[in-house]
């Protein structure tokens, strides 16, 4: 154990699994008191039993970060039982590739409404008790297809894209406003986690054959490596810290070269 987030209390949306699970480890890991907040309710309770056999501090909540009702909940019981909030890392989201003129608006909306409606609903509730408390730090997982577009992939650019820009406004009002609240945009590139199962299997191929991400990661990424969840909580945890505390309203790129 470290410290390089002690004494923080932090909220990870779909903590549950991939990504999710790793900030949520790593904060743990550097003394933070971990919320993992996640629609797998089994899997969060796993992440949290995880951190506590390595001698962190956590707890889950169920959370569909698409519903505000649950959104106050969470953010009330964590400033009730905490009396403060630090960090929060709007990370659930999913991938849904699909040809644009295929994809079903009821397809097209599911994923805007956990992407983007999601992490406008965390800003929205998690920003008042941290500026009451003394500030935070805001983390939106972001992608490389915030940064650029993909055939097949449209509809996962314009929230991921959304993201980015909505990351920015809302740093700059927080500055205005001397909120003291941080926020900034992390950009993986291609990270061996879950979602890409639960892409439409073969949606991003028109050829309807399966993904091999390893195989996708060696071809596409300049350094031929698939990058490992981890990867990602390292820079989390990076913003979340006080390490990083003249930066806001600025993307982090995760993408072992992808974008250069
Ligand atoms: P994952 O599928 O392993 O994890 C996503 C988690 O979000 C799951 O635990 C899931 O239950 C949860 N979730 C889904 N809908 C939810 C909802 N409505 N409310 C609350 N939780 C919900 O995928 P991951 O790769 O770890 O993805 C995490 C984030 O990273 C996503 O925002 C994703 O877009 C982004 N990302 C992933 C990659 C990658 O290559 N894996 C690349 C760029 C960006």
């Amino acid at each position: 154990m470290a410290d390089r987030v002690a004494g923080k209390v932090a909220i990870v949306t779909g903590g549950a699994s991939g990504i999710g699970r790793a900030c949520s480890l790593r904060l743990a890991e550097e003394g933070a008191e971990v919320v993992v907040t996640d629609i797998q309710d089994g899997a969060g309770k796993d992440v949290v039993a995880e951190i506590e056999r390595s001698g962190g501090d956590a707890s889950f909540l169920h959370h569909d970060v698409t519903s505000e009702d649950e959104w106050v909940a969470v953010v009330a019981g964590v400033v009730e039982r905490f009396e403060r909030l630090d960090v929060l890392v709007n990370n659930a989201g999913i991938g849904i590739g699909a040809s644009i003129i295929e994809m079903s608006l009821a397809d097209w909306q599911r994923q805007q409404a956990i992407n983007l409606d999601g992490v406008f609903l965390g800003i929205k509730h998690c920003i008042p008790p941290m500026r009451d408390t003394g500030g935070g730090s805001i983390v939106n997982m972001s992608s490389v297809a915030g940064l650029k577009g993909s055939a097949r992939l449209a509809a996962y650019n314009a929230t991921k894209g959304g993201v980015r820009l909505l990351t920015k406004g809302v740093a700059l009002e927080s500055a205005q406003n001397r909120w003291n609240v941080r926020v900034n945009s992390v950009h993986p590139g291609i990270i061996d986690t879950p979602i890409w199962e639960t892409v439409v299997p073969g949606s991003l191929r028109p050829d309807g054959e399966p993904i091999d991400v390893s195989a996708m990661a060696e071809t596409a990424v300049p350094t031929g490596v698939l990058g490992q969840p981890t990867d990602i909580a390292n820079g989390v945890l990076f913003l979340a810290s006080d390490d990083s505390s003249y930066i806001t309203g600025t993307e982090l790129v995760i993408d072992a070269g992808l974008s250069a």
